[in-house]
């Protein structure tokens, strides 16, 4: 070898080393772990993070079997992922949980190829956000490793904003089950687990990133997928895994809606709202129930009406086409008026629940208290005009007063209409349930500063009534109008009645009674000690307050 040759192959050789680093960053650009597996299952090579990933060096992991270092509950979906990946062919990237040698779960990302040649695995490991990772375990189904209800809503709602934005194709797919009871009772707990298991990794497996699969109900399931996916091959695939662990004991009977997560003209908070409800519909009724008439595009149509009654309840918000009754609570001693309530009113005409839940549902319901209160406060302005001075509880959802925007803005309109502001108190309604008291009890006690009374609707209707009265700094106590209808026949609800006006007398908060129809509920509830009364027995809810 002359001196000319042995230059050029050290050349070549620093080359090949500046290329083989440039390769090692790529990877690490993506992966924090390059591990590399052969067809014995066991890590023959393993370079990167290694210690944050699994708390190990990457010597200790020589010689492990790659599946000792995956959660129990997600082997089964990298088995099913890798068993199709052909020779010289791709892993797509997808979540995973590894198992750290300290036992604990941590979310990652994994993708690979399997060499054509050596048939070895080349597997890149990314760990997750530990943020995430922690709530994205949480809230998975434990024995489907799939996500619960409103993970799913979540991730719907990602992809339509993903699919806006990027444009591509995804179909969502919900699916109901049934006969999933009898095959788990006829398999028995261990062996119906592990065939839960298994039909929640078969599901992620085809599924967008190998993710985006949801157990939504009892026997409902979900998933987004590539249109490529057929939804019935889903289908016939999650019944052979049943038949095969079953031995055919039990047949599953499977029916699906497949539905393309496409915008359209909506905006991305109404196409969330869309799409989440469309989801929990499914949920709550199941496939039957829309079944109605067309079959394909049922959801479709579903989802088109969810948006529009959205649409329409923004209209009649934006141009207040509904109107405000009152109704008078009187102290039940001499009857003399104390307060009004202020009661909403739709064009359609009847009670306005249905609609306040849906709007509840679908988080409308801050903008349309805050246009309920401005309401109120005009109709109040005008009676000062014709010097009358009426005290008037609004209805506040308890989900509105977990947002700060609408506090925000509640605080603006109050401050617009100073001279009448300090005749209004709040009524808390609390079919939504209050999620966060502490922060609940903040805001009231600043609407109080403001000087506004508070009063606690439908007490006792839910099942964390006392908490509620523990927490929050209340002036008034509506008694559900469901023990008031049995209070005169009935001595336990007259009991629990009891009871209620007793602590709330302790806790020196004024108690109310609500839909006191007939004297005798009047009397009894005023023997209970009772102090303030509303109901058709002393006024329906009228256009004008007066007196
Ligand atoms: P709520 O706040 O508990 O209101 C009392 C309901 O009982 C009203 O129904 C009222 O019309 C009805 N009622 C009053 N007296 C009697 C009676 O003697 N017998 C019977 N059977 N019913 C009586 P409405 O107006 O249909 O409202 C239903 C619910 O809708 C309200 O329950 C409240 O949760 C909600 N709501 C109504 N207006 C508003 C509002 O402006 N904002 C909010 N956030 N919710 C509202
Ligand atoms: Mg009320
Ligand atoms: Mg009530």
């Amino acid at each position: 070898m002359d001196v000319q040759e042995r230059t050029t192959s050290a050349t070549d050789a620093l080359a090949l080393r500046a290329e083989r680093d440039l390769f090692v960053s790529f990877a690490f650009a993506a992966a924090d772990l390059l591990v590399r597996v052969g067809s014995d299952g066991v890590i023959s090579y393993c370079v990167g993070a290694s210690r944050r990933m699994f708390g190990a060096d990457a010597d200790e992991l020589l010689g492990r079997r790659l599946f000792s270092l995956v959660a129990p509950n997600d082997r089964r979906l990298l088995q099913l992922a890798l068993a199709n990946v052909t020779p010289g062919g791709r892993l797509g990237f997808f979540d995973i949980r590894l198992l750290r040698t300290d036992g604990e779960e941590v979310s990652a990302g994994i993708s690979g190829l399997r060499d054509a040649r050596t048939d070895m695995l080349y597997l890149a490991l990314s760990l997750l956000n530990h943020a995430n990772s922690g709530r994205a375990i949480e809230n998975r189904d434990v024995k489907t490793g799939l996500h619960r209800l409103s993970g799913f809503q979540t991730l719907a709602s990602n992809r339509l904003r993903i699919v806006r934005e990027l444009g591509g194709e995804t179909n969502l797919t919900l699916l109901e089950v049934t006969g999933l009871d009898d095959l788990a009772q006829a398999l028995g707990p261990t062996a119906s687990d592990a065939l839960l298991g298994d039909l929640g990794a078969y599901l992620r497996q085809h599924s967008i990133g190998g993710n985006a699969a949801g157990q939504i109900g009892p026997d409902r399931l979900g998933l987004l997928h590539q249109p490529s996916v057929d939804p019935d091959e889903i289908a016939q695939g999650l019944k052979a895994l049943a038949a095969g662990v079953g031995g055919g004991a039990v047949e599953l009977d499977i029916t699906r809606r497949t539905m393309a997560l496409d915008p359209g003209n909506l905006s991305d908070a109404d196409g969330d709202r869309a799409v989440s409800f469309a989801i929990k519909l499914f949920a709550e009724k199941g496939a039957r129930d829309f079944l109605v008439g067309s079959v394909e595009d049922s959801l479709k149509l579903m989802l088109a009406d969810a948006v529009g009654r959205i649409g329409q309840f923004r209209r009649t918000l934006a141009g207040k086409a509904f109107r405000m009754v009152f109704q008078p609570i009187v102290a039940l001693r001499d009857r003399s008026l104390h307060h009004w309530e202020a009661l909403a009113r739709f064009p359609e005409g009847g009670s306005p629940f249905e609609t306040i839940r849906f709007a509840e549902g679908m988080d409308l319901v801050d903008e349309f208290d805050l246009a309920v209160i401005d309401l109120v406060l005009e109709n109040l302005e005008d009676s000062a005009n014709h010097g009358e001075r009426h005290r008037v509880a609004v209805n506040l959802s308890a989900r509105t007063i977990a947002s700060d925007v609408f506090i925000a803005a509640l605080d603006e309109i109050l401050a617009q209409h100073g001279t009448v502001r300090g005749q209004i108190l709040f009524e808390v309604t609390e079919s939504s349930q209050i999620a966060d008291l502490e922060k609940a009890a903040r805001v009231l006690e600043h609407l109080r500063t403001g000087g506004h009374e508070i009063c606690l609707d439908d007490f006792g209707a839910g099942t964390s009534s006392f908490p509620y009265l523990q927490a929050l700094p209340i002036d008034y106590v509506k008694i559900d109008g469901g023990y008031v209808r049995k209070i005169a026949s009935d001595t336990r609800q007259r009991a629990i009645a009891r009871g209620m006006v007793r602590l709330c007398d302790d806790m020196g908060i004024t108690t109310i009674a609500e839909m006191i129809e007939n004297e005798d509920q009047a009397t009894a509830l005023e023997e209970l000690g009772v102090k303030l009364g509303q109901g058709w027995l002393f006024g329906r809810p009228v256009e004008r307050m007066r007196g």
